[in-house]
């Protein structure tokens, strides 16, 4: 973040992105002429932004929550996972790319280019599964039997059984491609 350029009186609108005060409002709310746009108070940080500023930062947050929720849920599902995994297969708690929500990452012995990727629950329902066959250059997620929603499970050891069932179904299809 920039400097302030000056010090502040108390109750002065500095805007945070290039730390000019501002005395101008247009309507309801201050204006930061050097950045031409208007400034909202961001009720976390205590300073003044842009309403584009305040909805990134508001992003981010939900964002670093969900990561630390689903880092959570991975780690404390690992061990049930492993324990159920059949003989060659192995499981690890995996993000896939930064800032991105953990998953536990599922693959079959080697051999196959599949991995199934465990997804814990966001809010909404449960556990998820993806199968990612390199192969194929497919990523695709379980559905329900009729094809509308994407599958639910309620634990992660339901979602390695779904997931364990495809991606044999999708190595069996890669062993015929050869
Ligand atoms: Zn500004």
């Amino acid at each position: 973040m920039t400097p302030t350029a000056s010090t502040p009186r108390d109750g002065q609108v500095v805007c945070a992105g290039c730390g000019t005060p501002t005395h101008h409002k247009r309507g309801r709310w201050p204006w930061c002429e050097r950045c031409g746009c208007y400034l909202v108070r961001d009720a976390v940080r205590g300073d003044w932004v842009s309403f584009a500023e305040r909805e990134y930062r508001r992003r981010d947050i939900e964002n670093a929550r969900l990561i630390a929720f689903t880092a959570g849920q991975a780690d404390t599902a690992i061990r049930a996972v492993r324990d159920r995994l059949p003989a060659g297969w192995t499981a690890t708690v995996h993000q896939p790319i930064a800032q991105a929500p953990y998953t536990i990452a599922v693959t079959p012995p080697a051999g196959a280019d599949i991995t199934a990727r465990l997804c814990p629950p966001c809010g909404d329902g449960g556990w998820r599964v993806r199968v990612h066959d390199r192969g194929a250059k497919v990523d695709f997620p379980l559905y329900t039997a009729g094809g509308a929603r994407a599958a639910t499970f309620t634990t992660a050891v339901e979602a390695l059984d779904a997931a364990v069932r495809a991606v044999r179904v999708a190595v069996r299809a890669a062993s015929t491609r050869r």
